[in-house]
């Protein structure tokens, strides 16, 4: 499976990275993004959702109590002469204890339309959705180092068939 891989010693740093990831994401996508308390899950997307220029990097914040944060790109790249808005989820589940509890958060609307939707702490569930997904592992590094590992995947774990080699 092929990863990129990352170490960053700041939290700068980091907001950079996700800068970079946000300029290849396109709608639909699934963001999965793993990793300890601390390790910079949401610092990463922080940049993510600037990179994509849907908030400023001080309005992007842990969904920590409302779980999730919506967020709208007007006429995103790529989209062509027709305005109109892709949006873009950021998804907490740390909390998530059983399918009513998620239920109630309204992911279905999410994964119903061609949107962005960025997860921290995705092993508390189970998704089926066809979308591309991207698996971001964060681990602590000692000090503020921290190690990003990206993965191409598809929803099972399975590689993404690839178009060319
Ligand atoms: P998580 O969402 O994974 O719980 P946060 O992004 O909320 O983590 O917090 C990461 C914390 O670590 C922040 O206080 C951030 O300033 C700090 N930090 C220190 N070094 C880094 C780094 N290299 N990358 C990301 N965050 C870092
Ligand atoms: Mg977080």
């Amino acid at each position: 499976m092929p990863a990129q891989e990352f170490v960053t010693c700041s939290s700068e740093e980091t907001i950079a990275i996700g800068r970079e990831i946000a300029a290849k994401l396109c709608a639909p996508v699934l963001v999965l993004l793993k990793g300890d308390l601390g390790s910079g899950k949401t610092t990463l997307t922080k940049g993510i959702i600037n990179g994509l220029r849907a908030a400023r990097e001080e309005d992007v914040t842990s969904p920590t109590f409302n779980l999730v944060h919506e967020f709208r790109i007007q006429n995103p790249a790529g989209s062509g002469a027709m305005p109109h808005t892709c949006k873009v989820y950021h998804v907490d589940l740390y909390r998530i204890e059983n399918f009513q509890d998620l239920e109630s958060l309204g992911l279905e609307d999410a994964l119903s339309e061609k949107s962005i939707v960025i997860i921290e702490w995705p092993e508390h569930f189970t998704f089926r959705t066809e979308w591309p997904t991207l698996e971001i592992r964060l681990n602590h590094d000692g000090g503020d180092s921290r190690r990003i590992i990206i993965c191409d995947l598809k929803f099972d774990g399975e590689p993404r068939k690839k178009t060319h080699p």
